[in-house]
């Protein structure tokens, strides 16, 4: 019998899909993690798990306790799913610049949403410190602290690096990804050059976000914006400190939004916004590379959460933005 045990047994193992239309474009295997086919929809999942279970083995967190934390969404959305699987109240601080559909998602699963206005890291109502701040306050709560808690990569590097590793039987040439939290960057790099160091491990970055700069010259200095969501940082955050950075590809709005209408008309993949950051960046990796080579990206998670968004002309063109023909 193959039967998985609940929602908790059914993250992860994802499928490794070959981007057909870019692979072909390319000469190249571009292919895609398939996170969006884990049980809460995203590779947070993933990470939402590994931190709950350390905060059970380390007796942080007890029957009928809390779990907190700030997000772009996902995070929480995998943090409600298992909580009520495992019988755990959730609290979720939100920024009000994230899609309305990740919101009613949090509500539905019965998470305490609070939505904040989006201020930068360094002001002390920023959604993550706030998060923080009521954890502490709470009896019998947790903060996941996803973006410094090393939980967090450990899952990718136990689990994501190992998957990719044995589904392309070691033949890897690069792996890129967008990075949050960097969390599942750092932790399949970290297992990818363990097992080959030639494995380049490339960070793609959207507009606004610091770290194509720092990779490009040491220095965070985000340029610009973006509509992506759940990517880019001003900060290198404990879950990113260490890890291997061979390069940085920065990617801009109107060339992610052409790859997920290529993904959803050419190749049948209906993705959500950041997917196009990542496959725009392996797509230019395998241009750098030459025919021939495996590039490795994820597939964070599906276009529905980004419907009233990615998928809506009127709301693109409030950004200036065209849907593509
Ligand atoms: N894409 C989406 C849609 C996300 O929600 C996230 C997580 N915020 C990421 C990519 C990045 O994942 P990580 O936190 O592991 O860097």
């Amino acid at each position: 019998m193959d039967i998985k045990s609940g929602f908790v047994g059914t993250v992860g193992n994802t499928p490794l899909i070959r981007l057909d239309s870019f692979s072909r474009e390319t000469g190249c295997e571009i292919l895609g993690k398939a996170e969006f086919l884990n049980p809460g929809g995203s590779v947070k999942d993933r990470a939402a798990l590994y931190i709950i279970e350390q905060a059970e083995r380390q007796g942080q967190l007890k029957p009928g306790g809390t779990v907190v934390e700030g997000t772009a969404g996902n995070t929480g959305i995998g943090l409600a799913h298992i909580c009520n699987a495992k019988g755990y109240n959730c609290l979720i601080v939100i920024p009000d610049t994230q899609s309305q559909e990740k919101i009613d998602l949090l509500r539905t699963l019965g998470a305490e949403v609070r939505t904040v206005p989006a201020v930068p890291y360094s002001d002390p109502n920023n959604y993550v410190k706030l998060s923080g701040r009521l954890a502490a306050e709470l009896d019998n709560a947790i903060w996941a602290n996803q973006f410094d808690n090393l939980a967090n990569r450990l899952s990718h590097y136990d689990t994501t690096g190992p998957e990719i590793w044995a589904q392309t039987e070691g033949k890897v040439d690069a792996w890129t990804a967008a990075t949050g939290t960097g969390g599942t960057y750092a932790g399949v790099a970290l297992y990818l050059k363990e097992k080959n160091p030639d494995i380049r491990c490339v960070v793609a970055d959207p507009l606004g976000s610091g770290l194509y700069s720092y990779v490009k010259t040491g220095e965070i200095n985000p340029q610009g914006s973006s509509i992506t969501e759940g990517i880019g940082n001003s900060r290198i955050t404990a879950n990113m400190e260490g890890v291997p950075l061979d390069d940085a590809i920065q990617v801009d709005d109107p060339e992610a939004l052409r790859v997920v209408y290529q993904l959803l008309r050419q190749d049948g993949l209906f993705m959500g916004g950041s997917v196009g950051i990542n496959v725009a960046a392996a797509v230019q990796l395998a241009q750098d590379l030459g025919p021939g080579h495996t590039i490795v990206t994820v597939l964070c998670d599906g276009g529905a959460r980004y419907q009233s968004r990615l998928y809506n002309a009127e709301w693109l063109a409030t950004k200036g933005l065209a849907m593509p023909q």
